[in-house]
């Protein structure tokens, strides 16, 4: 079930997805699950398996920049300077919101006529889209709503026996999932933050917006990653400066930026660092997923400084947490 990246798993992996099945891949954002984006059966697998609602499109992936016209419509002359200004994030943890193209399969975008769409740098992911000759739709390799994979062993607690493939390309380098750019608006809108940073952005294209501009239900449509409750583990997770820690459940874990001043009142901790929030979103969700399966009655959770990939780090934080329960 899970195999390791060797050249001839990767063209297993590859005639899986031209075969119309499911590869749970690595990328340096998070594990994907990928089917071949231009077949409409395939990508229904995809929605079917993580149970995601068919409204929430998926990212396309392809292995080089000149790929785009494949999948996007790209000759609108002011997109065009703006992609050739981005070009030096790809490969990398960025996708941009498109026209789509006519062949790329409608389910992967949820019925939209844009598309998102991405250059992967993890060397194992362009291996397996350049041997299968197809773009690749490939969300987070989890359950809808659950915490994204950055291991195989993510990806096979949560998915294992629905799925034909996992290739094992070690942990993700980045931890969180892309940035999400849309094109279409104007200025360009930042849809989900990541590793490629608004203020990055901003730098090379000018005003970037972001927010719900077009109202909280409408967004939530066009963006899973901005549903209300999301990359949630099954253990309440709160934040830690909302709760009152002289009334702690006895099986309490905390995670932390920074070492806690009374680790003693805990039964798990675990230390990110927060003088370099780029290794701290790297094992975010690995943190996760270990508090998460300690059996704990209660995850607390620090904020961490909301500037460059903190933002990002905050934003699935806020979404992970408890939002229901009164803080
Ligand atoms: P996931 O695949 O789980 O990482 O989530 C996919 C992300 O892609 C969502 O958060 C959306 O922001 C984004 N996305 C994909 N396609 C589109 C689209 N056509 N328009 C807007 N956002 C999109
Ligand atoms: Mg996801």
């Amino acid at each position: 079930m899970i195999l390791a990246a060797t050249e001839e798993n990767i063209s297993k992996a590859a005639a899986v997805i031209r075969a119309g099945g499911l590869v749970a891949f690595p990328t340096e954002t998070v594990y994907g699950l990928g089917a071949n984006a231009l077949s409409d059966s395939a990508v229904r697998s995809i929605y079917a398996v993580k149970e995601r609602p068919r409204t929430n499109p998926l990212i396309v992936h392809i292995s080089e920049f000149s790929a785009l016209s494949t999948v996007a419509l790209v000759d609108n002359p002011t997109t065009k300077q703006q992609l050739d200004a981005l070009k030096q994030f790809w490969p990398g943890p960025l996708s941009v919101v498109l026209p789509k193209q006519p062949g790329i399969s409608a389910i992967a975008s949820a019925g939209l006529d844009t598309v998102a769409v991405r250059v992967p740098a993890h060397p194992c992911s362009l291996a397996i889209i350049r041997a299968s000759g197809v773009p690749i739709a490939a969300p987070s390799a989890n359950a809808f709503a659950a915490i994204s994979p950055t291991t195989a062993q993510h990806v096979a607690d949560s998915l294992g026996d629905k799925i034909d493939l996992i290739i094992d390309g070690g942990p993700c380098r980045v931890g969180l999932e892309s940035t999400v750019l849309s094109l279409v608006d104007s200025p360009p809108r930042l849809l989900r933050p990541g590793a490629v940073t608004k203020e990055q952005l901003s730098q090379v294209l000018g005003e970037v917006s972001s927010g719900h501009v077009h109202g909280e239900a409408e967004t939530s449509q066009l963006s899973p990653g901005l549903l209300k409750r999301h990359y949630a583990p099954r253990t309440p997770l709160r934040f830690r400066a909302n709760f009152d820690e002289s009334n702690l459940p006895e099986r309490t874990g905390l995670i932390s930026f920074g070492e806690p001043d009374n680790r003693t009142a805990f039964y798990r901790v675990l230390v990110l660092p927060e003088d370099d929030l780029s290794e701290a979103a790297r094992n975010l969700f690995q943190a996760l997923h270990e508090l998460d399966h300690a059996n704990l009655d209660l995850i607390l959770v620090d904020r961490c400084e909301e500037s460059g990939i903190g933002a990002a780090i905050m934003d699935r934080l806020n979404r992970a947490v408890d939002n229901d329960v009164d803080q």
